[in-house]
């Protein structure tokens, strides 16, 4: 049974939740409806104790940012993410036809079927790549599919940002699932995540051709062997040009495997398909690759392949993001999603003492000629001496303590005029903030 907010079956007074959709090895996840626009949505509900336990916080926080990302049709988008104190809540598009697996459990596909629903996954995962996004578990249980059969690609609890490359421009964790993984995954040489994906993309035709798969045996070690050596056998239904087209994804060697590039100029797979604008411009990818590192913040972290690249300040390991989601005002991250200059509510982490905070708001206040008020519950309150539009600007600061050496601070605007606010906050408050700051919530590290 899963916690809902007033005993009923409504989540933040926003969705209402319906039946159970299907279950992961952290989450269930269900239907659910939007309460204000009757939109159909899956709700993936992720039990934060479950997480912390296992250590997988920046597994998780990696999902949220990765999923903001790739907007894309074949990737099933994240509409929004909330919290409370124990859960966490993905609230995601609908894929009502279910997994694609359900169909190939069925049977073998026809080609051209088969061939659709490879184009879609290879689109889907060349642009993901083109945003530095690797999925890493791709198989067909994470291949969705919406009410008109479009393929979706779920599940990015396994990816990982380009960042998380060592040195050497290579991934460094053994994931997946045996079957779909490449060779150079198993051997935990280190691996190149895009081709990785090109080897799993090669076993998903296999298996959509074939209804079973190439790499089979009931011990894990000759199946590995199977794999390390790209032993399989195409049945005698396969057609000349798919035989050739898997021998050159199938390649155990990363480095001559086929690219994604190849993959869409090969006429088997054009068959039938609008090529035109088949491969992401490099000005978009540009344009997100900015966003990605403002949403991938390394300062909440404290372990984890994640930091390994960016992160150089000493890090307080009792410390991570859902101390902080727990804290925040409304448990709403979608914060993550959005540009921070123009949110009214901002919080800053400050290695300073409580009464150290206090003092300098108080200062900072006499200089802007704001009226300091305290207020019940560790709230302070700065007002306008004069009414301005829409009536007195006042402003709240709370201050949260999370450790003994850390503490959160929000600001937010309680009334007054909207753009007076953001003006003040951007030109006096947060330049003047700057001396006790450790890290603004949201923004990039400098
Ligand atoms: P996951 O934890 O993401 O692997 O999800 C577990 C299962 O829930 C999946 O295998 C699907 O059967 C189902 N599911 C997940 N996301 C959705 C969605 N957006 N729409 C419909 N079903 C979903």
């Amino acid at each position: 049974m899963i916690t809902m907010e007033n005993k009923t079956n409504i989540l933040m007074q926003r969705y209402e939740f319906g039946r159970l959709l299907g279950q992961g090895n952290f989450a269930k996840v269900y239907y659910g409806r939007s309460l204000a626009t009757g939109q159909s949505v899956a709700i993936k509900v992720i039990d934060k104790e479950k997480i912390l336990k296992v250590g997988l916080i920046n597994q998780t926080k990696r999902e949220i940012s990765v999923m903001g990302l790739v907007k894309h049709p074949n990737v099933l988008q994240l509409y929004e993410v909330m919290a409370t104190k124990t859960k966490i809540y993905f609230v995601l598009e609908y894929a009502k036809g279910g997994e694609l697996f359900n169909k190939v459990a069925k049977g073998r596909l026809k080609e051209d079927i088969a061939r659709k629903y490879f184009q879609q996954l290879i689109t889907a995962v060349d642009f993901c790549h083109s945003r530095g996004v690797y999925h890493r578990d791709l198989k067909p249980e994470n291949l969705l599919l919406d009410e008109n059969g479009n393929l979706k690609v779920s599940d990015f609890g396994l990816s990982a940002l380009a960042e998380s490359k060592r040195q050497d421009g290579l991934l460094h964790t053994t994931c997946g699932t045996p079957a779909y993984v490449a060779p150079e995954v198993i051997s935990r040489k280190g691996y190149d995540g895009a081709k990785a994906d090109i080897w799993s993309c090669g076993v998903i035709l296999f298996v959509l051709l074939a209804g079973y798969l190439p790499f089979h045996d009931s011990n894990l070690m000759e199946m590995y062997r199977k794999i390390g050596k790209a032993e399989y056998k195409c049945p005698n239904w396969f057609p000349p040009e798919v035989r050739k087209l898997l021998s050159r994804i199938l390649d155990p060697n990363p480095y001559t495997r086929i690219s994604v590039a190849k993959i869409m100029d090969n006429p088997w797979f054009r068959k039938g398909m609008d090529c035109t604008h088949l491969r992401t411009s490099v000005e978009d990818k540009e344009k997100v690759t900015l966003n990605a590192d403002t949403l991938f913040d390394p300062k909440q972290s404290c372990s984890g392949p994640s930091t390994d690249t960016k992160l150089k300040v000493t890090k307080p390991c009792n410390f991570n993001a859902f101390d902080i989601i727990s804290l925040s005002t409304g448990f709403d991250l979608s914060g993550l999603f959005v540009r921070n200059d123009q949110k009214e509510e901002v919080q800053f982490i400050s290695k300073n003492s409580a009464p150290s905070i206090i003092t300098k708001i108080e200062d900072i206040a006499k200089c802007l000629r704001l009226k300091v008020m305290k207020k019940e519950g560790g709230v302070l309150k700065l007002e306008g001496l004069n009414e301005c539009r829409n009536g007195t600007l006042s402003i709240d600061i709370e201050i949260f303590e999370i450790t003994s050496s850390f503490h959160l601070v929000e600001v937010r605007k309680s009334s007054g005029d909207p753009l007076d606010y953001l003006k003040m906050l951007k030109q006096n408050l947060k330049p003047a903030l700057t001396e006790i700051v450790w890290a603004w919530q949201g923004e990039q590290q400098h």
